[in-house]
């Protein structure tokens, strides 16, 4: 069975003093010891989360995809790990929309952060209009083959389905969607990397809550959830991260 992964994402939000809500957030996963909790903060918070908890897992939220160079404001898999970080998210919804990213830049971030001993959080979804147009499942199956690095493993890597007009809205898919989506994306993982893909997560993202963690969870291969708003407070965090606790 696959251990549950509940991932935050803070996006570009917190400062120092936030970072008291970690303690909630790692009280919360320490009492639900089956399941691993980590959370992304802007890249200005990972000295100070890593060190503020040691043995919660901190991440950053994306990383330049060359380990050196002329890349003004940007930062490599190199310097966030030296930070602290244990993983960092690449191919996020508002990376790919905002900053224009393709599943080209994700597949060339996912290496670096593996050659660098990263784990990786690697974002597909459809848009509204593609979902609208009947494309959501090519179009995620697209990603997944452009984004996907060829030695993925799930040691490594997570998959996160996270369609994005769902992505702090409020509106989620149906659970028969959801089924759906990441029966197509485990799919695709088995045809590209084989059966390590059975031991992948794939992650649902876009707005979950306290109230609708535990029903996306219950859906097959749904292995945990990627949460943005409702991770900001250890309040509205630590509800998500026991409703993916299975018990004792
Ligand atoms: C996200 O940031 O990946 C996300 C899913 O955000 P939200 O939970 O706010 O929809």
């Amino acid at each position: 069975m696959r251990r549950r992964s509940i991932v935050g994402n803070w996006k570009m939000n917190g400062g120092l003093a936030t970072l008291a809500e970690l303690d909630g957030i790692a009280a919360a996963a320490g009492a639900a010891p089956d399941v691993d909790v980590a959370v992304a903060v802007p890249a200005t918070l990972i000295a100070p989360a890593h060190a503020r908890i040691p043995t919660l897992a901190i991440g950053a939220e994306d990383v330049h995809e060359a380990d050196h160079g002329a890349h003004t404001g940007c930062l490599s898999a190199a310097m966030v790990k030296e930070a602290g970080a244990s993983f960092t998210i690449v191919g996020h919804s508002e990376r790919r929309g905002d900053q224009h990213e393709t599943s080209h830049d994700a597949f060339m971030k996912a290496a670096a952060a593996h050659r660098h001993g990263l784990g990786v959080i690697l974002c597909v979804g459809e848009l509204q209009a593609e979902r609208d147009a009947g494309r959501a499942e090519r179009v995620v199956q697209a990603q997944i083959e452009k984004s996907l690095p060829d030695d993925a493993h799930a040691d490594w890597l997570t998959l996160a389905y996270e369609p994005r007009w769902a992505i702090g809205t409020g509106r989620t898919p149906t659970l028969d969607d959801i089924a759906t989506m990441h029966a197509i994306a485990r799919a695709k993982l088995r045809q590209m990397v084989g059966d390590t893909a059975l031991a992948m997560r794939i992650l649902y993202g876009g707005s979950v809550t306290a109230d609708n963690a535990a029903r996306i969870m219950a859906v097959d291969n749904v292995d945990g959830a990627l949460v943005g708003g409702a991770s900001l407070t250890a309040a509205k965090f630590a509800p998500i991260i026991a409703a993916a606790h299975r018990g004792a």
